[in-house]
């Protein structure tokens, strides 16, 4: 841009590192009195900043300019000139694949990507950095003398405390903490309504509880109408505190994840759905399935977790095994009985495991058998 396309605003010197202090003090003030939001002076105050400390930095110095550009729409400009060796590595930089230890960088990349208009060039004999951001809303055209009222209310503005920018930046800070702990709480608080939506425990693959309940009535429903048997077990793993006591707890999560992988390979139809019912018990319920045909799946279910050989290197148990309680409606079924609902069924299967616990574990027990009067 030609220089008699530019009405120069104000120029500040960058000899000594406060300078980029004030450099970003008058940014703002200049942005306030030009109408900016408060966001967008912030982003002004940061990119003077940002192109300033670099200046300052690796240059050794320089000078910073506030100008408005004569053709409308009207930018307000900050371009900051050094006479330092140049940027090496620019065209990388632009492109954000610069990686430095020093946050040039990501300093330069995150400017351009909050201004209007972005440009810069490094020769060896020094670097030229513009950053420029369109005038806020409808505005009177900014001439010469309209200029030079701006300049002068700047300096009546600045300097006059000089540590009230710093107090700005702190409370900028704060502000930015406030929003980002906001932020996190509302991200929190959705990943638990996505939790709460989804039908998949997190930790093994296998149905979460919702999903359970929702199979379990519906199946119990099929049932009631289809005057088809159905079958429900409540597994629990046996010494599991224990097991977490000796191993850890990671262990103990990975064991669920194979306990649950080992549940799904006994259950032989697509029809069979398997849960974790919580913590360290799982459920499967299984449409279509007699009390005879129940007893040889939970006897596989034994077979497949024996087969994992999940070490439990306690005095009780050399690996880990489960505990079983079963129980099967089977039909004719009544209107009674269908409005019990799946209730009865879970509180049947939950005794028998009870009683599973109670003779010594590692074994299936059966309820009762809910079957016409
Ligand atoms: P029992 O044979 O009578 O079932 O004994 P138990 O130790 O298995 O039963 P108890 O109910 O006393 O303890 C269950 C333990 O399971 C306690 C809890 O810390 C652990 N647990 C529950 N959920 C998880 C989990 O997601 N991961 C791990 N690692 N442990 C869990
Ligand atoms: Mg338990
Ligand atoms: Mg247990």
């Amino acid at each position: 841009m030609e220089n008699s396309q530019r009405l120069p605003i104000y120029a500040i010197p960058l000899r000594y590192d406060r300078n980029v202090m004030h450099a970003r003090q008058y940014a703002r003030d200049v942005a306030a009195l030009l109408g900016f939001s408060y966001q967008e002076q912030v982003r002004l105050a940061t990119a003077t900043s940002e192109l300033s400390r670099n200046a300052f930095r690796y240059a050794g110095g320089g000078t910073v300019t506030f100008l408005l550009t004569r053709r409308q729409p009207q930018i307000l400009m900050v371009v900051v000139e050094d006479n330092g060796p140049g940027i090496p590595n620019l065209d990388e930089i632009l492109a954000g694949r610069y990686q430095s230890m020093t946050g040039l960088g990501k300093g330069i990349t995150g400017t351009k990507n909050l201004m209007d208009h972005f440009r810069i060039t490094s020769s060896p004999s020094g670097t030229v950095a513009e950053a420029g951001k369109l005038l806020p809303g409808v505005q009177p055209f900014y001439d010469e003398a309209a200029v030079l009222k701006i300049a002068g209310e700047l300096i009546r503005k600045s300097v006059a405390d000089p540590f009230q920018e710093l107090e700005r930046q702190n409370q900028e800070l704060l502000r930015a903490l406030a929003e980002v702990r906001e932020k996190q709480a509302q991200f929190v608080e959705l990943n638990r309504k996505l939790e709460e939506l989804s039908l998949q425990d997190p930790l093994t693959g296998v149905a979460n509880r919702r999903s359970f309940d929702r199979g379990l009535d519906r199946e119990w429903s099929g049932a009631m109408r289809t005057q088809q048997p159905l079958a429900l077990l409540m597994i629990d793993v046996d010494f599991f505190k224990l097991l977490n006591d000796r191993h850890g707890h990671r262990y103990g999560d990975e064991a669920l994840v194979l306990l649950a992988g080992a549940l799904q390979k006994a259950l032989p139809r697509s029809s069979d759905l398997v849960a974790r019912y919580g913590g360290e018990e799982f459920a499967a319920v299984l449409p279509f399935t007699s009390a005879s045909e129940v007893a040889e799946v939970a006897a596989r279910m034994h077979a497949e977790v024996e087969a994992q050989k999940i070490a439990h290197e306690t005095p009780i148990r050399s690996t880990v095994t489960i505990s079983i309680g079963a129980a099967v409606c089977e039909p004719p079924y009544d209107e009674s009985i269908a409005r019990l609902g799946y209730g009865v069924l879970v509180e049947a299967a939950d005794q028998a495991l009870y009683l599973a616990k109670d003779k010594g574990r590692n074994r299936t027990e059966f309820g009762e058998i809910i079957a016409p009067a």
